[in-house]
């Protein structure tokens, strides 16, 4: 999301102009970005005061779909199966 106002990010401290793509944290008030967000879990903007169930699920749900995704190619191109990727 594009901050409306302009901070740094809370682990590196990069400069992060108004505009700028970045991560807010509602609950911490402070701004992440996308680099940090992406090497820290969860990740910041699923954990909101309003609904942090949902975020959550959905989240999970996007990591399902990955899996399968990945598991189905890994199968289709080893011709093994699931439950050894998993193992
Ligand atoms: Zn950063």
């Amino acid at each position: 999301m594009a901050l409306r106002h302009a901070g740094a990010c809370r682990v590196c401290g990069v400069e992060l102009p108004a505009k700028t793509t970045a991560v807010y944290d509602f609950t911490a008030k402070n701004v992440l970005c996308l680099a940090c967000r992406d090497s820290v879990s969860p990740a910041p903007q699923q954990v909101t005061t309003t609904a942090p169930a949902e975020g959550s699920r959905r989240q999970q749900d996007r990591r399902v779909g990955d899996r399968r995704q990945a598991a189905s190619t890994t199968e289709a191109s080893r011709g093994g199966s699931v439950l050894q990727w998993d193992s």
